[in-house]
């Protein structure tokens, strides 16, 4: 699912007035930033789904996807955001602790809906984390009985988005998260190069059984979706949110 596909859908907010809460280095190149509605009024959404972000001054109006990191009817919504000096990246960089944007959303089919499969697994690229997080932090807070396997793919171990909050939940939920770094990293002793058929079935011989969810770029979306197709998970169980 991209932005493209959903513009038919009503948002339940409409540039609404966001103020900016907060701002946590999370790596090198990614930063968290936490936006307060201006009423204080919460979003309610289902994890997984994205908003329409709008940056905005005298002369310039730019509005990019971000898929929502917090839960739904958080205080704050929250978003993982890779400062690529885009022309949204490069506004965002240099925002501070109460600059105003505009939110428009929630869109998109790319959901978790519970009740509907108890054993997931969750592939990730990058900050294709964001909308995973949403959904283990929605699972552990509602208690759910579900199974989850999450395949997690950075370039170097510094990259890892929400490292310590993963090693938590996997104490609080029925999850196991194996990361794996693509590049030469000395210090990480975990797994090493793309995630393929190999490494899932590794950890995970039975996969096909699966519900499974992808997110990430363009090339890294369509790699993990024809490496799922090729263990055997049905494509009805196949749910991805590809970024490009
Ligand atoms: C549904 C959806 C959800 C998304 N969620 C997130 C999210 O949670 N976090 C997040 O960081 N991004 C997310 N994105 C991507 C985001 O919408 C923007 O595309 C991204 O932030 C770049 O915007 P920009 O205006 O800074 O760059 P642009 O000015 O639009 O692009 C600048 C140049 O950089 C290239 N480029 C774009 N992305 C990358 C990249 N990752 N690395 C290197 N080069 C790149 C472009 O091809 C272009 O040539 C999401 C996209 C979609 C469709």
């Amino acid at each position: 699912m991209n932005k493209n596909d959903t513009v038919t859908e009503q948002p339940k907010i409409n540039n609404k007035e966001y103020k900016v809460a907060e701002i946590i280095e999370e790596s090198p190149d990614v930063k968290l930033y936490k936006f307060r509605a201006l009423d204080n009024t919460k979003l309610d959404f289902d994890p997984g789904m994205f908003v329409m972000i709008k940056y905005k001054d005298q002369t310039q109006e730019i509005a990019r996807a971000f898929s929502i990191a917090s839960e739904p009817n958080s205080e704050t919504l929250d978003f993982y955001i890779h400062l690529i000096n885009g022309r949204f990246t490069s506004k965002i960089a240099l925002a501070k602790v109460g600059d105003i944007y505009y939110i428009t959303g929630p869109y998109g089919q790319f959901k978790f809906i519970p009740g509907e499969n108890k054993k997931l697994m969750f592939i990730a690229g990058g900050t294709g984390i964001a909308p995973f997080i949403s959904m283990l932090r929605y699972i552990i807070t509602r208690k759910l009985d579900v199974d989850v396997i999450l395949f997690y793919s950075v370039r170097f171990s510094n990259e890892i988005i929400a490292r310590s909050e993963l090693q938590e939940m996997e104490k609080l939920v029925n999850l196991k998260t194996i990361i794996t770094v693509t590049r030469e990293d000395t210090s990480w002793n975990g797994e090493h190069g793309r995630i393929t058929k190999e490494m899932i079935e590794k950890y995970m011989p039975e996969c096909n059984e699966r519900m499974t969810y992808i997110c990430g770029p363009l090339e890294f979306a369509k790699a993990m979706k024809n490496i799922s197709i090729s263990c055997n998970i049905p494509s009805e169980k196949i749910s991805a949110d590809i970024w490009g």
